[in-house]
């Protein structure tokens, strides 16, 4: 199977150029101008921009907590994804079944992935807790291509300093990387409490009972912590948490630094609105100066990655659940498919971060820093035939109505997009052309993975 895409501009975060693409058999086989070999298909993308697939390292497309589940699953998840030019996840499970082992999350996922997911996938890692039997497992994980596990510094499965030095211990000489929700737990319980005390508990008391310095206070114990081996700090969201990473950065220490778009677009006076639950997800959105100082960490280098902690908690079941009660809602919000739109839109065309760099942040980088690189995340001749076109011709009000996800609400209703993905091809496959899906549940693969280099 013989895929052309002619005439397009094609973006890396070097440079963009003007060349046609030939996929062989699922993978970049020929970049040069004016390709005239015969192919199966053909594909004309004059006046659009060709980039490298989408990948977003942050996604829970099928969490369950208890009787609360997410509204997609992988299937509708992952077609979504696919939507927003979007061609590979790396999904994050929840901690599971008490005692369960390390394997026993990502095996989970996995098996449900390969039957759901239209795009390739990925998993990490989670810990519950820590003991021998946990720490034994590390190496095994990551030898089974899975070399990135996550610490929560709060709720249920949170593990302690003293815990948490000792994965770090064991990851670092196994080659692993871990990655830390990032918010101080005593602050959050303490004002929960408080705020419960005194019957405060709307919406915006969800943002109140988690202020920034719970976070930024967080990352300093988690840098303290790894002394200098590396981290990954996921959904990064104040300005004070950002000024802690670009101290560690300036002296050398390995930080990867992530953020979602909610954290660069929508501030706290959402929570005041009618549906202000809506918004309760973890960290809770802030204040108009932290979006600003995020978007400076995007252009600058502080933050390496944009993801979406995609976590489609259905706004029927944040009311059914919480209605009445912040700490009882659940927390988080979809964003899968609209993550390079409101990227391109509110970054590459208002002028907050260029082209290149755009690029780089939804593709090259999160590869690279995940360990899927040079398979993914490369526009050059070897790498997976992934890439999404995108038409900036395209201005377009999102809508729950015309996404594809499950989820009953999205929290960027209304925003002006213009700059949308309308072909997304996985492996030289074309899955989504002009507002069809065109792949077949399923045809995702699991992608192993390995270790990252400290020197990316
Ligand atoms: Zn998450």
């Amino acid at each position: 199977m013989k895929l052309l895409i002619k005439n397009g501009l094609l973006v890396t975060p070097d440079k963009t150029y003007k060349a046609d693409i030939l996929s062989e058999e699922g993978v970049i086989a020929r970049i040069d101008k004016n390709i005239s070999e015969k192919a199966d298909e053909i594909i004309n993308a004059e006046g659009k921009y060709v980039f490298s697939g989408g990948v977003d390292v942050h996604t829970h497309l099928n969490l369950a907590l208890g009787d609360r589940k997410v509204s997609d699953g992988f299937y509708h998840g992952t077609v979504a994804a696919a939507f927003g030019g979007t061609t590979t996840i790396i999904d994050h499970p929840e901690a599971g079944e008490k005692d369960c082992s390390l394997h026993h999350q990502p095996d989970m996922y996995k098996k449900n992935l390969e039957k759901e997911a239209v795009i390739d996938y990925a998993v990490h890692g989670v810990f519950q807790r820590v003991d021998d039997a946990v720490l034994k497992e590390i190496p095994e994980l990551i030898n089974d291509g899975i070399p990135s596990m996550k610490v929560y510094c709060t709720y249920d499965n949170m593990l302690t300093y003293n815990a948490i030095e000792k994965v770090i211990d064991v990851m670092d000489s196994s080659g692993g990387l871990t990655a830390f929700h990032a918010e101080d737990d005593a602050v959050i319980k303490e004002l929960q409490k408080k705020y419960g005390d005194e019957g405060r508990l709307e919406p915006i008391y969800h943002a109140k009972s988690r202020p920034d310095f719970s976070e930024a206070d967080a990352i300093k114990q988690i840098l303290k912590t790894a002394k200098g081996r590396p981290v990954y700090i996921v959904h990064l969201s104040t300005k004070k948490g950002l000024q802690v990473i670009k101290k560690a950065k300036a002296v050398g220490q390995a930080v990867i630094a992530e953020t979602c778009p909610q954290y660069l677009l929508l501030t706290e006076e959402r929570y005041n609105d009618p549906d202000g639950a809506k918004y309760i997800m973890a960290p809770p959105l802030r204040k108009q100066e932290d979006c600003d100082a995020l978007w400076e960490g995007l252009a600058d280098g502080t933050i390496d990655i944009v993801a979406t902690d995609h976590c489609s908690f259905s706004y029927a079941d944040k009311v059914k659940f919480g209605k009445d009660d912040f700490r009882r809602t659940p927390g988080g919000c979809p964003g899968v498919e609209t993550r390079v739109p409101l990227l391109y839109s509110e970054g590459v065309a208002k002028g907050r971060i260029t082209l290149e760099r755009f690029s780089a942040l939804i593709s090259e980088n999160p590869a690279k820093k995940m360990g899927l690189y040079p398979r993914k995340g490369s526009l050059a001749v070897g790498s997976d035939a992934d890439f999404f076109i995108m038409d900036t011709d395209i201005s377009r009000k999102i809508s729950v109505n015309t996404l594809h996800h499950k989820c009953d609400y999205t929290p960027f209703e209304g925003y002006e997009a213009t700059g949308w993905p309308v072909t997304a091809v996985s492996r030289g496959e074309v899955i989504v052309n002009n507002g069809r899906f065109t792949g077949k549940r399923g045809r995702g693969v699991f992608l192993p993975r390995t270790p990252s280099k400290k020197e990316d």
